[in-house]
């Protein structure tokens, strides 16, 4: 049987599976992403979490690509990555290259939204759907269009960086040295540094002792979990994630018919509490109005970027993925 080899380079992981030609995963695994970890060590742990993963499964398998999603801004004809807002060391990193080096396969690079929204269309929640956007919602703000029935990546591969819609002009500082970008309101990151600084204000303390007085070891998780249970402080912080994330969706809204949002990311698990008041959000600023619009929960979470980044091959032949 033949597959496809996907990886998602995230922020904190390196996953990994073989995707099958209808997008199931047939087998998949993870390794942790030290900080800074370089660009040769990524490679060499994606070989060992590949050669671990191909011996799971019987009969062996015929591995004809590997399709690579990375954060973004990336040069997908030459086959590099270059300075993520994430991964500010990686520069001009010849990562395709490398990895044909390491494992021997064709490889495609793709940003992670891209993919991410690419896995959702094949095999997840918006399986069927033409026209959807995909962001995640993780240690910042990645996304993904998928339109008139394509994956859609612009010019250069760099299409639909919408985690630097400007949002609030002015507001808090980003990490592409701009001001007021929506991953500063709506990522993981965003939503933790906000129960940080509540807690440190006295507000959260049944929070703070589940993590024994250190605030610094908050994270999202938590934040959803007390949400669920009643904790008005952390339902406001994802309300408030949700608003900023409609403001954004709206914005992308006016220039793109869509049918479909689909949201991933460790924000996502908070379900509701984030969507309907992005829903919500949408309603009072999208325009023109949209009433037939999804805004919906990723179904395949962590698994949704490594199946897009193995569908990849599906959908090309070109590393410059619309050049068909
Ligand atoms: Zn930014």
């Amino acid at each position: 049987m033949q597959a496809t080899l996907g990886v998602d380079l995230g922020g904190t992981n390196l996953r990994a599976g073989l995707v099958d030609s209808s997008g199931e995963l047939l087998a998949w695994g993870m390794a942790p992403l030290r900080h800074r970890r370089s660009p040769e060590q990524f490679v060499a742990d994606m070989e060992v979490l590949y050669r671990s993963l191909l011996k799971e499964i019987e009969p062996p398998l015929t591995v004809t690509a590997l399709g690579l999603a990375v954060p973004g801004p990336l040069d997908p004809v030459k086959g590099e990555i270059n300075g993520a807002v994430n991964l500010p060391d990686w520069n001009n990193i010849p990562l395709v290259k490398l990895a044909e080096e390491a494992l021997k396969l064709p490889t495609i690079l793709v940003n992670d939204g891209s993919a991410f929204v690419l896995g959702e269309v094949t095999a997840g929640v918006l399986q069927g759907s033409s026209n959807a956007l995909g962001l995640t919602l993780g240690t910042g703000v990645g996304g993904g269009l998928f339109l008139d029935g394509k994956l859609r990546t612009g010019a250069t591969g760099n299409a639909c960086e919408i985690g630097h819609l400007i949002v609030e002009p002015g507001g808090r500082l980003c990490l592409c040295g701009r001001r007021g970008c929506l991953e500063q309101y709506a990522s993981a990151s965003a939503v933790r540094r906000s129960a940080i600084a509540l807690a440190e204000a006295g507000e959260l303390p049944e929070l703070l002792e589940q993590v024994e007085g250190n605030s610094t070891n908050l994270n999202t998780r938590l934040v959803s979990e007390a949400a669920q249970n009643g904790n008005s402080y952390c339902r406001e912080l994802l309300a408030e994630a949700g608003r900023w994330l409609g403001r954004g969706v709206a914005q992308a809204l006016t220039i793109l018919d869509l049918d479909d949002v689909v949201i991933g990311g460790s924000m996502a698990r908070a379900g509701e509490l984030i969507l309907a008041p992005a829903r919500q959000s949408i309603r009072q600023t999208a325009f023109p109005p949209r009433p037939r619009l999804r805004l919906v929960q990723s179904k395949l979470g962590d698994r949704a970027a490594i199946i897009g980044a193995g569908s990849l091959k599906l959908h090309t032949d070109s590393r410059l993925i619309n050049s068909d």
